[in-house]
């Protein structure tokens, strides 16, 4: 059969691109498919410290760039390509892009999770004019000017402080009155002069008439309602809502199990309940979604999908 691939890796984070660099070493005929940028949530981050080996100078980007040629220096072929459809019911398993059919012996979804919206008014019409949820792609738009970062996460106070490099200042917004991010990263952000916190407060809307000009609060324990407008020597502030992430799992519903939210479930192997489907990184049920297991996740999958097609298609 022409165009068959031993495994197609559906996601270029860490998780797809640790599965190509295996994959693809132990000789199999590998491709890996990205639907925009490669390199997935961790090329929005700007500093990786917890990756092991990852020191001072590395960033997502950089860490991305060095998987990338891994895995294409033994052979892994990366394309673009939007998955509209699958069919995992016969044995060769069948990929849709949007212009293109490929067909694989196993595949390995890796396709991670987004950033989950606030659900306000006035946000989806606003992205990319002032609302956005990548500190290192963006943060630079807002220098010298106010940005407010919604969510009290490990992800918003480390973006936050990121931030605090270019904005004027940053306001950062929650809905209790506690941070849930680490201690030692809240530590950070009370310490930096530029950080200010608006407490047990929801966005009820972004404002603006093609560029973000005004934020409305309700304040959770008292029901007030605050608006706050872009100073007039401005016109404008930044929104980033960092408040977690959801799977990129909806095309895969009714083809695999998925969890109540959208995860994939599997085993050890990273084997779904479909025989040659394999899931690898943050779009599996887990309980720590970071780069060291995602990689994990990617070299497990890769070993498993090539142990099941000796199993299953070697005469
Ligand atoms: P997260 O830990 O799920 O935190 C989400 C934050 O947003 C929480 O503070 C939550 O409030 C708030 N939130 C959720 N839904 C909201 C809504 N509809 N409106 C307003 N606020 C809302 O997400 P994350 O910070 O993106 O982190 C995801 C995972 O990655 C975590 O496991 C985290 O530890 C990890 N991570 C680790 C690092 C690191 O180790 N350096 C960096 C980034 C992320 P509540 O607190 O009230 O629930």
């Amino acid at each position: 059969m022409q165009n068959l691939y031993d495994v197609i890796i559906i996601g270029a984070g860490p998780a797809g691109l640790a599965a190509g660099l295996y994959a693809a070493r132990a000789k199999m005929k590998t491709l890996i498919l990205e639907k925009d940028r490669t390199g997935g949530q961790i090329v929005t981050t700007n500093e990786v410290a917890n990756y092991p080996g990852s020191i001072k100078e590395a960033t997502g980007p950089s860490l991305v760039a060095r998987m990338v040629e891994q895995a294409e220096e033994f052979g892994a072929e990366r394309k673009k390509g939007n998955v509209v459809e699958v069919d995992f019911s016969e044995k060769v398993k069948i990929v849709k892009c949007e212009e293109t059919e490929y067909r694989a012996k196993s595949i390995i979804v890796a396709s991670g999770a987004t950033p989950k919206k606030i659900g306000c008014l006035g946000e989806v019409k606003l992205i990319g004019k002032g609302v956005s949820y990548c500190a290192t792609c963006d943060a630079d738009f807002f220098t010298d000017l106010e940005v407010f970062v919604i969510g009290g996460g490990d992800s918003a106070v480390e973006e936050a402080i990121y931030l605090t490099k270019f904005a004027r200042k940053v306001t950062i917004v929650h809905r209790r009155d506690e941070l849930r991010a680490a201690k030692s990263i809240q530590e950070k952000a009370f310490k930096n002069e530029k950080i200010d916190f608006i407490w047990d407060t929801a966005v009820e809307e972004i404002k603006g008439d093609g560029i973000v000009e005004s934020i409305v609060f309700k304040n959770r324990k008292t029901g007030e309602i605050t608006e706050h407008k872009a100073a007039e020597e401005d016109g404008t502030f930044g929104v980033f809502p960092f408040i977690g992430y959801q799977p990129v799992s909806e095309i895969y519903k009714g083809h695999i199990e998925l969890d109540k939210a959208g995860y994939i479930p599997t085993d050890e192997h990273m084997n779904t309940n479909v025989g040659g489907i394999f899931a690898a990184g943050d779009i599996r049920v887990k309980t720590l979604r970071q780069v060291i297991t995602a990689a994990a996740d990617g070299a497990v999958a890769a070993v498993q999908a090539e142990k099941y097609i000796e199993n299953n298609f070697e005469e």
